[in-house]
């Protein structure tokens, strides 16, 4: 068994299929992508983009930021305007606008290459990234791995990986919506210093804060989002998948829907078949 179909045994995709149906079609713009496939491809004739608001913090978030003892200063989005990458790394690092810094040992800013076309935001450090100080080293971390080895994708080579909060919240809760509005401004700077062709986000939280939403995950997958102007595939986070690994083939649909889009913007890509 050579590594790729072990990774693909792993993700329970192996044998391998890839027929697969279109994306369903949504209000919004369509593009076609103009050119005939090889028909062993799999294809998306068309790209429903299904978000083209241009999120701040997201208003449901906003109107529940704490104003509590425990949150400290917030951190005003256009204060990072101007931020360049050893400015903005300092800032997270030095940051205390939340209750989160105090319980955790260090800020996880990110980790990969800062001018990656591909982009995955998970929700926030847990136990492991912590003592690391890195993204997604844990096991969730490492099926994370495996399904950017399943698209050819390697951790730090044209990927980068961040998360929605920078410190670990207490027993890997997930953050609260004042923790998130207070610590998003941080990942949309890294968003435009950046400036991905393609944001993956890993689960609800992720999905949710960076497209100003409140939905379920269900509702949000197979279909093609928009982060100002960034196209953005929602997936299942890698721990969900570690306890659900039914889901498993749902994500691979997903990571198909994120490689046609990355060829339809005619990103480099190599497919996943
Ligand atoms: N889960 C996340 O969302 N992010 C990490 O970095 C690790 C686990």
């Amino acid at each position: 068994m050579d590594r790729r179909e072990a990774v693909l045994r792993e993700l329970n995709l192996y044998p391998l299929w890839v027929r697969r149906e279109r994306p369903a079609p949504m209000d919004g713009n369509t593009q076609s992508t103009g050119t005939d496939r090889d028909s062993s491809q799999p294809v998306i004739a068309q790209v429903h983009i299904a978000e083209t608001a241009r999120p701040a913090v997201p208003e449901d978030l906003a109107a529940k930021i704490s104003t509590g003892a425990d949150t400290l200063d917030s951190v005003p989005a256009s204060a990072l305007d101007k931020s360049d990458w050893p400015e903005l790394k300092q800032r997270v690092h030095d940051c205390t606008a939340c209750r989160l810094r105090s319980g955790c040992t260090q800020t996880v800013f990110g980790v990969g290459d800062e001018n990656a076309d591909w982009l995955f935001v998970g929700e926030g450090p847990g136990a492991d990234e912590d003592v690391k100080g890195e993204p997604f080293v844990g096991q969730a971390g490492k099926l994370l791995d495996n399904m950017l080895l399943a698209i050819k994708l390697k951790r730090g080579s044209n990927v980068y990986i961040a998360n929605i909060v920078k410190c670990r919240p207490p027993g890997n809760r997930t953050p609260q919506a004042d923790e998130v509005s207070q610590c998003l401004p941080y990942l949309q700077r890294q968003i435009e210093l950046i400036q991905p062709k393609l944001i993956v986000a890993l689960g609800k939280v992720a999905s949710n804060a960076l497209l100003g939403r409140d939905a379920t995950l269900a509702s949000l997958r197979g279909k093609l989002h928009d982060y100002r102007g960034t196209p953005l595939v929602v997936t299942y986070h890698p721990a969900y998948l570690l306890r659900s690994p039914a889901e498993k083939a749902k994500a691979w649909r997903d990571l198909c829907l994120a490689v046609d889009t990355m060829q339809i913007h005619k990103v480099q890509v190599s497919h996943p078949t």
